[in-house]
This record gives structure tokens, sequence and C-alpha cells, in this order.
């Protein structure tokens, strides 16, 4: 029976998010986490950790961690906002930019955070189809609106957005915030970090998870205008002060410092991807081109929820979304290092061409 309380609650529908197994000797290509260790520097700067400093709250404004991010991006420190993952800034972003009673704008298929924070802010949102190719349309950005914002890479499809089409939108939109997900940019894709020159409307979020190795310690960040970036920062100061760790301002500091690390491991990262691609092609599958840490396929003879079991028996984890329908018949499949990709099509291979 419902409790009369129950009708002064808040009721969400929660983001579900990819399954972390307990089990050990398993292929997890299943939540886009990054298959290489973080820096060395990081794992020095763990042994190294001040333990005196636990007893202690730690810096609120994590400055050394923000200092190092606008050092890595040649921007003002003034222009960056740190968070606990880009799941923790984008949700303050959203608390901070989306006010309008105008709905904001956000494709269809994308990260499927972005509703269930509108929805739990009361936030009003239109969704924009992607087209027949799971491209984001430029000109459905172009209506009135309460804000926006869209990964590039997109997710969980992988494709890029041009810069100049990237540029299109937020021109287009001076009156509104639009929001930029970074997630995945480092992958070969071109970020929108230049224009923060020309438009105080964007406002650019990146993460440590991905490219960095780091989806443990939860370290997400925005890029934008000084004022901006204050607005954000009040809002985060109304709610929780202090939501970085010492330890993830330690960590974070010198992960982001070893530029050349990052760039040795995004490079394997993309030259496995590219050599998926080919090893996907030739077993049928076809996909959009994908420039970040994952590729999303699917098979013209195979459903999904079929290649998704047969890999799950074999100890490889992969994504399958249920919703919406249209990519009901695709897997996300996390590029790992090029054992772990070996072992997957091998499975496959087991699957699409022995089994036939
Ligand atoms: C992974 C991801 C995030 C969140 O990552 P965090 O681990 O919270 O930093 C945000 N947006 C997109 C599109 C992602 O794929």
């Amino acid at each position: 029976m419902r409790k009369a309380w129950e009708n002064h609650i808040r009721k969400v529908v929660p983001y579900v998010p990819g399954e972390q197994p307990k089990e050990t000797n398993i292929i997890k290509l299943n939540t886009n986490e990054n298959p290489y260790p973080p820096a060395p520097g990081v794992l020095q700067a763990l042994k190294e950790l001040d333990t005196e400093l636990l007893r202690r709250y730690p810096d609120p404004a994590a400055s050394e961690l923000v200092n190092a991010i606008a050092e890595f991006y040649g921007l003002d420190e003034a222009q960056v906002f740190v968070g606990v993952g880009s799941d923790d800034v984008l949700a303050m972003a959203f608390l901070t930019c989306f006010n309008s009673r105008k709905p904001i704008l956000f494709p269809d298929i994308t990260y499927s955070f972005y509703d269930v924070w509108a929805d739990l802010f009361r936030i009003p949102y239109e969704t924009q189809p992607l087209d027949s190719d799971f491209q984001i349309r430029t000109e459905d950005y172009m209506r009135e609106n309460g804000g926006i914002i869209f990964p590039n890479p997109n997710a969980p499809t992988g494709i890029l957005k041009p810069i100049d089409e990237i540029e299109e939108i937020i021109r287009a939109n001076t009156d509104v915030i639009v929001i930029v997900d970074e997630a995945y940019i480092d992958f070969g894709g071109k970020s929108a970090i230049p224009l923060l020159k020309t438009y105080d409307n964007l406002l650019i979020a990146q993460t440590f998870s991905k490219s960095r190795s780091l989806a443990g310690m939860r370290i997400g960040f925005l890029l934008g205008n000084p004022k901006l970036i204050r607005y954000v920062n009040d809002c985060k100061y109304s709610f929780n002060s202090y939501t970085m760790s010492q330890a993830a301002i330690r960590l974070g500091t010198e992960a982001i410092r070893d530029r050349a690390y990052f760039g040795q491991c995004t490079k394997k990262l993309i030259e496995t991807r590219e050599w998926a691609k080919v090893e996907f092609q030739k077993l049928g599958f076809t996909f959009a081109d994908s420039m970040s840490n994952f590729v999303f396929v699917t098979h013209p003879d195979y459903a999904a929820e079929e290649l998704f079991a047969a890999l799950k028996e074999k100890g490889i984890y992969v994504r399958h979304f249920k919703k919406p329908e249209r990519i009901r018949n695709y897997l996300r499949i996390t590029i790992g290092t090029r054992e772990e990709m070996e072992a997957l099509f091998a499975c496959l291979k087991q699957k699409i061409i022995i089994d036939r």
C-alpha cells in the first residue's frame, strides 16, 4: 500500500550504468574504460599520498588540479571547474544553466543520462531524432530552446560532428548555453576548446575516465568563460563544498601532467580501433565510423542479443541497449588492448563463420 508520505517524495527513474562484474578473469568491453593503466606518476603519487592530509578537509577549490588542467589546455584557471566525474559536472551544469521554461534539446539517441537529469531537475526537454545514418542534424538545433547538450563524438554511435557544424549550432544559440560533452574527444576528434575565445555561451565537459585511465578516481571537468564557471561554482558551493578528495586532486594532477604517456596510450588505442574496424567488416558487421574508444556494430544475420549472450558466455562483456527500438540490434563494444580484441574476434568468428 502506498504510504501518505510517498506523495511528497521526488520520484525518478534512475540511469542504469553498465555492469561491473565481480569476476576477475573476464574481458571487459562494456563501459568504455581505458585498457591501459594510469600514467606512472599516478601510481607513484598514490604510494606517496600523505595520510596526514586525509585527516583534513581537501582544498575546496581543488586548485592544484584546476591549475594543471588550465595549463594543459592553455586556459585561465578561472575557466576550469572540476567535479566527481563528468557525470557530476554535467549534473551541476544542468542545474546551473538550464532554468528556462523552454525545452532543452538533445538527440534521441545519445548519452542516456541527459533525460534522467532533466527529469530529476524538472527541466523540460525535447529530443531531436538522429537521421537514418545516426547523424546529429544541425538544423534540428536552430529552433527556440532553453539550452542544448550533445556529446561529440556522440554516444553510443561514436560519430564525430565536424567542428564547423558545432560552431554553427553555438552561433545560432547565443541566448542559451550549449554544452558539448567531449567525453571521447581525445580519440581523434577536434575539440571545441578554441571556440571558447569567441563564444561565451559554450560550455565543454570532459573526463579523466576514458582517455586518462582514471574511471575509478572519478574526475571530470568543465571549460567555459570565467563568468559562467563562477555561476557553476556558486551552485556547487550551495550543494557540496568538498567534492574532490585529496587523492583525486593529487592523482588527477599527475595524470594530466604526463603528456607523453597520454599521447602514447591514445595513439595505441586509435591504432587498435582502426584495425578492429577492418576485422568487424571482414565478419560482415556494419557500423558508423567511430572516432571514440568504442565501435557501435550491427550484423545482418545475427541478433545483437544473441551475440551479446554468446560473448558473455565466453567471459567477454559488451554493451547492449534494449532501448530505443532503433538501436536494439546494435552492440557497443569498447576498444580494449590488441590481445583483448583478438579474443573478441576469435569468439565472434566461432559464432559467425564456424556455426554457418
Ligand atoms: C562516460 C561518459 C560520461 C561520464 O563519465 P564520468 O566517468 O562520469 O566522467 C559523460 N558523458 C558521456 C557521453 C560518457 O560516455
